[in-house]
């Protein structure tokens, strides 16, 4: 049972106390949410399988849904996984640490329910210096999902998790409104090409430039079910709580035309700067200049789930083209909006 959750607030520098105390919770057995650069994970004992469990309860996630393991430095991962071949081997070492998960085979010391079975599982390295010194703390690998309840938006900022998690996780970390914004770029090489399984801010010109080589999943943009290459595919997620439609165009007129057209009595509008006064909605919210993309995906969880709190009817995202890290944010969006997306 947990009393009450503790925030400790790191937004100005590590209290080293309690870091040290958050890292003894994760040694035994308790969860603990904490910054990345990506997103805010949930973390427990890796090696654990009890507290790995609590994990799936607090977010209500499919058990079929593996979770990615955290650790703060190589030696870590040695223990962890099969030795790597060389294509794994190079991109470990250009990707680690950052956003970036490779799936490996695992050794018999990851709990099945860490990988839901799996021979294979998801290793990360993360570079926010909270998040590493956590781990280094715990002393442990920390499997750690995205900080939120499942099917909802990432958490990229304590105060739209702490609703959710409030007396489900021992400890919350508050290192202020994370970095990138979108979780972990997920690479498997398969028949010795890379091949991303979920896009992030490590791109496939990224890994292109390193190995030669890279493949994306047919699956980014698509509903898949059954057996997939990555069970995370299938679910439900990043959903705001209104119904939503993706938009996008090339060519803006069309765009603005097309959300023109769908614009209800109360919908708001999730958009461009440059298109803040083209609509007259209910309300709309400025993820960021047309082409900053790194902006964009800083902002979209948050403003998913800020969108919720107008109750509008109907919220239309305007899209971006699928290109360098927009590749990873239409892929959240094409989800986040149950696949009700128009591309013209
Ligand atoms: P999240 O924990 O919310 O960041 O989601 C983790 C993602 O990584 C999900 O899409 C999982 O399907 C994927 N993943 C984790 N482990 C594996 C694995 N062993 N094989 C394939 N995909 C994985
Ligand atoms: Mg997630």
């Amino acid at each position: 049972m947990i009393e009450v959750t503790r925030v400790y607030d790191f937004k100005n520098g590590i209290n080293n106390l309690a870091l040290k105390k958050s890292g003894e919770k994760i040694r035994n057995g308790k969860l603990v949410i904490f910054p990345t650069e990506t997103v805010y994970g949930i973390g427990a004992n890796a090696l654990d399988s009890k507290a790995v469990d609590d994990i799936f309860i607090a977010k209500g996630r499919a058990n079929d849904n593996p979770l990615i393991v955290h650790v703060s430095d190589f030696a870590m991962i040695k223990d962890l996984v099969e030795e790597p071949n060389t294509m794994e081997k190079k991109l470990l070492d250009a990707f680690m640490p950052g956003p970036f998960t490779l799936i490996l085979k695992k050794k018999d010391i990851i709990p099945n329910n860490v990988s839901a079975n799996l021979d294979t599982v998801g290793i990360r390295m993360p570079s926010n210096k909270i998040a590493h010194d956590l781990i280094e703390a715990a002393g442990v690998p920390i499997a750690a999902p995205s900080a939120n309840v499942s099917s909802r938006p990432s958490g990229t900022q304590v105060e739209d998790i702490i609703d959710e998690f409030q007396d489900k996780v021992d400890i919350i970390i508050d290192g202020g409104k994370t970095n990138i914004g979108i979780e972990s770029t997920v690479v498997k090489v398969i028949d010795d090409i890379p091949t991303i399984l979920r896009p992030g801010k490590i791109t496939p010109e990224d890994i292109m430039a390193v190995v030669g080589v890279c493949k994306l999943s047919d699956n980014l943009f698509k509903k898949v079910d059954g057996v997939v290459e990555s069970p995370g595919m299938k679910y439900k997620h990043y959903a705001p709580k209104s119904k939503c439609l993706l938009v996008y165009s090339d060519n803006d007129e069309e765009m603005l035309n097309i959300i023109k057209q769908n614009i209800m009595e109360k919908t708001l509008i999730i958009g461009c700067d440059e298109h803040a006064y083209s609509y007259d909605c209910y309300k709309y919210l400025n993820y960021g200049k047309k082409l900053d993309y790194d902006a964009i995906s800083h902002n979209i969880f948050a403003y998913l789930r800020q969108a919720d709190k107008y109750d509008p009817d109907l919220i239309i995202i305007e899209g971006v083209k699928k290109e360098g890290i927009g590749i990873a944010i239409m892929n959240r969006l094409i989800r986040a909006a149950g696949y009700n997306y128009i591309e013209k």
